[in-house]
């Protein structure tokens, strides 16, 4: 069943980040806003669809908050025609510069949750998230995350790493900033995008060694410690306890249980899954239907959905994993990551193999002393291990992979 639905509310943004997959002065139809009636289509299929069982929205763009507190309120109030109350979870992601007090309000009358991007320390974020002056937005970034805590609403952060800076330092600012969650996204690449050469400007070694910092930083905080996805997650596969985090390998139940409405009602599986073509979104990676078809229904997306991750092996290991020492733990990582033009495969190692395989070989020696942190003589390897198993109910016997 299809749970979750990311809605493009709107292909416009009021930053210029320069890694955007989505949004920049060239992208086609730019400044479309999802119509009304592309919304009421959405609700009335999938309410259908639910039957009864809840369901999440998650409002995103472009800048979703560009829509306004007007627009948003009434695409929300058509909500209680379809769906019973508490029925929908809403939640909003948004680069946070257009935050206010009117907004605050507005997020916690309708009980929304917020995803704010943030990417880590200053220096990072303004590098690459600026505004159309040139000017970094960092400053916009916090000030929503302060106001958003001040007014209680549940706030995350989200953090493109680019491998730059300290990860234990950016580690220990972000779980200062008293946030619910952090969510560290690897950028988008594949092997085609890097044979193409639109890889190169990556620092592949930065992001490996900025994760496997974060990640040592992480278990040296005291509580209460911020979540961050991507390192339980990892945590759990090695216990074996696999999970559906999107980076680490996320089973066919996981990848089929959300997709992308676009702005125009096309429905797309997850974009980091084809070879991106930045100026022609959304041809490389459609379902082929559109919540405006005669006949659409959510049933019929969810069959496709399902066909595709099997025909393309988005959900099996790749044969070039199969010897790997890390694989139950890195489980090829994200499938968008393994897409290779040449046979048009995604039955590839992960673009990010070595630091993904780094990373979880750091995972695997940290959580190999659990069970006996209180005989490791180094007293921080000790710590380590004995929160790493602190993160899983019943500890097993000892890490799954080989
Ligand atoms: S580390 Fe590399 S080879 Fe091992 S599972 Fe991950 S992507 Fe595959």
């Amino acid at each position: 069943m299809i749970e979750c639905i990311v809605i493009k509310a709107i292909r416009a943004c009021n930053l210029r980040c320069d890694y955007c997959y989505y949004i920049n002065d060239e992208t086609q139809e730019y400044g479309r806003v999802i119509a009304d009636g592309t919304v009421e289509r959405l609700y009335e299929t999938l309410s259908r669809h639910a039957r009864g069982r809840p369901v999440e929205l998650v409002w995103h763009g472009g800048e979703p908050l560009m829509l306004g507190p007007e627009r948003f309120e009434r695409l929300l109030s058509m909500q209680r025609a379809h769906f019973d109350e508490g029925a929908v979870a809403n939640k909003v992601q948004t680069n946070g510069s257009l935050v206010d007090a009117a907004w605050i309000e507005f997020f916690r009358r309708h009980a929304i949750s917020v995803g704010v991007s943030l990417d880590g320390l200053r220096e990072a974020h303004d590098r690459h998230r600026r505004k159309a002056n040139g000017r970094g937005s960092f400053f916009e970034a916090m000030r929503a995350i302060r106001l958003l805590r001040n007014g209680g609403i549940e706030v995350g952060v989200l953090a493109v790493v680019d491998g730059s800076g300290s990860g234990a330092e950016t580690m220990r600012f972000l779980n200062r900033l008293g946030v619910g969650s952090v969510e560290f996204l690897l950028p988008i690449s594949n092997h085609a995008l890097r044979d193409a050469g639109k890889a190169q400007a990556l620092d592949f070694a930065g992001i490996g060694r900025f994760l496997r910092e974060a990640y040592l930083q992480w278990l040296d905080l005291d509580a209460p410690r911020v979540p961050v996805d991507l390192f339980e997650a990892l945590v759990l596969n090695a216990f074996g306890r696999p999970n559906d985090y999107a980076y680490t390998g996320p089973s066919l139940d996981a990848l089929s249980n959300y997709v992308i409405l676009e702005t125009d009602g096309t429905i797309c599986l997850d974009e980091e899954y084809g070879q991106l073509d930045r100026y022609g979104i959304a041809a490389q990676y459609g379902l082929g239907c559109n919540v405006h078809d005669d006949g659409f229904s959510f049933d019929l997306a969810s069959d496709r959905l399902r066909g595709l991750i099997a025909e393309r092996g988005l959900a099996r290991l790749p044969d070039d994993c199969a010897d790997c020492r890390v694989r139950t733990i890195c489980r090829a990582s994200h499938p968008g990551t393994r897409y290779s033009d040449a046979g048009r495969t995604f039955n590839r190692k992960s673009v990010y193999c070595n630091e993904m395989f780094d990373l979880a070989d750091v995972v695997l020696t940290t959580i190999g002393l659990a069970g006996m942190a209180d005989r490791v003589k180094d007293p921080g390897l000790g710590k380590r291990a004995a929160r790493a198993a602190s993160m899983v109910p019943e500890v097993p016997s000892g890490p799954s992979a080989r």
